[in-house]
């Protein structure tokens, strides 16, 4: 199985797991990703998904063995956290050798948005051309500045992130304005995750965050 974590640009980093697996090998073995005593990660048995007579994803849903994994993860140089998770369990029970693929994927984005004081609308901003300040898509309202010596302005801003009085770049002193804060900026965060499991050229069977996709090929 491929353990594939594909971050795409602008991500920042794995999101944390919400199944693990357990494969089951044609003597009926049964191989799980976790220690369930320890919490230490295991190696896959077997990466050809055609010698497995089953796969399930099983939802972690006790407290303490998130803890004891993550506590074994945060050893690691690279760590993949795992965390509760409301799915179900799903088990894929093949024909012999028709399992060709099982991956995953999951990230994590870090972002910073908006929040309009006036309307308590939030929103996403990204500086651009035409648009050099955030602006609230419901109200207009925007930031505004202030001069010590002339009061609300409408600054110059600068390339350099300054913003400068028009009115003192007149007179050959610069000098900065204030910014009085409309639009408040805060942090969020996003993650999606997928599991993929695929039937030689019949089906695939992907796992959302919050949703089972079973597509014919
Ligand atoms: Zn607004
Ligand atoms: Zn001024």
């Amino acid at each position: 199985m491929r353990q594939e974590i594909v971050n795409p640009e602008g991500a920042d980093g794995p999101a944390p797991l919400q199944l693990f697996w357990a494969l089951e090998d044609k003597e009926g073995e049964v191989a799980v990703q976790y220690d369930l005593d320890t919490g230490e990660e295991r190696k896959i048995p077997t990466a050809k998904p055609h010698d497995w007579a089953s796969i399930a994803w099983v939802p972690f849903r006790d407290p303490d063995l998130v803890n004891r994994i993550n506590y074994e993860q945060n050893k690691l140089q690279n760590p993949t956290y795992v965390d509760l998770s409301p799915l179900p369990f799903i088990q894929i029970i093949p024909k012999a050798g028709e399992l060709s693929r099982v991956t995953r994927r999951g990230y994590l984005e870090y972002f910073s948005y908006y929040q309009c004081s006036a309307c308590d609308t939030t929103f996403k901003w990204k500086k651009e051309d035409d648009d050099i300040v955030p602006v609230c898509p419901n109200c207009g309202m925007t930031n505004t500045w202030a001069c010590d010596i002339h009061g609300e302005v409408s600054p110059i801003h600068l390339e350099n992130g300054e913003n400068r009085c028009p009115h003192c770049e007149k007179t050959g002193i610069p000098r900065g304005c204030r910014k009085i804060r409309n639009l408040v900026q805060k942090d969020g965060v996003s993650q999606r995750r997928h599991y993929v499991a695929v039937i030689e050229d019949k089906i695939e069977i992907e796992i959302g965050d919050d949703r089972i996709i079973i597509r014919s090929l």
